[in-house]
């Protein structure tokens, strides 16, 4: 313990947001059901670890370091958790999405707490990257780097240091401060607190070997015409377009409860990063005539309407959203078309507070 890549574990990494947990029965209560669900589906193989991050305030995380020592009790797979501070965060996202905020954002300003709901628009960058310090260490060059980050890509960290005639670092390794268990953090799922599981969570990280070249976010489609309202003008001033339009031809939108990050894709996209600076989201908001309030699930709809290619679409089963709020507020008619999702439901989403079926 304490070495790096002592164990050569697989680790599997999940990300939820989770502030203000202690003032809420009710996320308590949808917590409670994710992650008991989480448990009872879950099942990994002899040396992998799933790692539960959560994004939190003190009180949230003493309330929720309670919780989980309840919900993991039959849990049949080694796990770690790991709390980072929401206002540390907040900090380095800020200069990030500052831009992005007053599109995106409920009200008009850029309000510097609402920066978090942008967390995976720009988690390649807040997320340490896996260290390229070993090149120090050995002398090697280059090629040292690559191999490590060869190794990541296939969980192998411990066989790919002996592999380097490495057989142990120098304790303590004085090059790299994060703990071990973000090394090699290049993929991650980040999902809302208010799920149901009705699979193993393992079985939707095999979606990341599905992204196509060039994608680097999976993610489902939204299940309400939503952005049929949100490109209202757009939709005007171009009757052809698809935007907006229901699946399976048209282009709905995505919905962020349940996203796949490959975060060495979000590093290497060079088409990515450009669609994150200021002038880019501008220019395509001005474009579609884009003004929304739902933070990270907005930016990726809007720019999946001009580079679909960066998304890898998540089966409907993945993100089984129940919200039916539009249905009765002015979209009765189309609802259909876009609630519809055919298949088996691996995940169901209580999203605006609906009530998860017990089956
Ligand atoms: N969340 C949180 N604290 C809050 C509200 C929301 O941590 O006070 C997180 C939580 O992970 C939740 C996510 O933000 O699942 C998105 O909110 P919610 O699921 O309520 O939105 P919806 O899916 O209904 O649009
Ligand atoms: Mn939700």
């Amino acid at each position: 313990k304490g070495e790096i890549g002592g164990s050569g574990d697989q680790h599997y990494h999940a990300l939820m947001m989770f502030t203000k947990v202690d003032k809420s029965r009710s996320l308590q209560d949808k917590f409670r059901v994710a992650m008991l669900s989480m448990v009872k589906h879950g099942d990994f193989m002899e040396g992998e670890v799933l790692v539960l991050h959560f994004v939190s305030d003190p009180a949230s995380k003493e309330l929720g370091e309670k919780m989980l020592q309840e919900f993991l009790l039959d849990a049949t797979f080694k796990y770690e958790v790991l709390f980072h501070d929401v206002v540390d965060l907040t900090h380095k996202l800020f200069p990030i999405v500052e831009a992005m905020q007053k599109y995106f954002s409920a009200g008009s300003g850029a309000y510097y707490s609402d920066a978090i709901f942008f967390l995976s628009v720009a988690m390649h960058q807040i997320m340490p990257e896996m260290p390229p310090v070993l090149v120090l260490t050995d002398g090697s060059g280059p090629l040292c780097w690559a191999s490590l980050q060869w190794m990541c890509s296939m969980g192998h960290h411990q066989k790919g240091l002996n592999m380097l005639g490495l057989e142990s670092l120098p304790q303590p390794w004085p090059l790299f401060s994060t703990s071990d268990r973000m090394m090699c953090l290049t993929r991650i799922v980040q999902l809302d607190l208010d799920l149901k599981y009705r699979t193993n969570i393992r079985d939707l990280f095999k979606e990341f070997d599905r992204f196509p070249p060039g994608a680097v976010i999976g993610i489902t489609r939204e299940m309400q015409p939503v952005y049929r309202h949100t490109f209202w003008q757009y939709r005007k001033e171009n009757p052809r377009t698809r935007v907006g339009d229901p699946p399976p031809e048209g282009l709905p939108g995505f919905n962020s409860g349940v996203m796949l990050l490959d975060l060495g894709a979000m590093r290497e996209s060079a088409l990515y990063n450009q669609l994150l600076k200021p002038s880019n989201v501008a220019k395509l908001a001005d474009q579609y005539r884009f003004r929304g309030h739902l933070g990270d699930q907005d930016f990726f709809t809007m720019i999946g309407m001009e580079h679909p290619e960066l998304f890898y679409p998540l089966a409907c089963g993945w993100n089984r959203q129940l919200c039916t709020w539009w249905r009765d507020h002015g979209y009765g008619d189309v609802f259909q078309m876009y609630y519809r999702c055919e298949g088996l439901v691996y995940i169901y989403h209580g999203n605006c507070n609906s009530p998860i079926p017990d089956y």
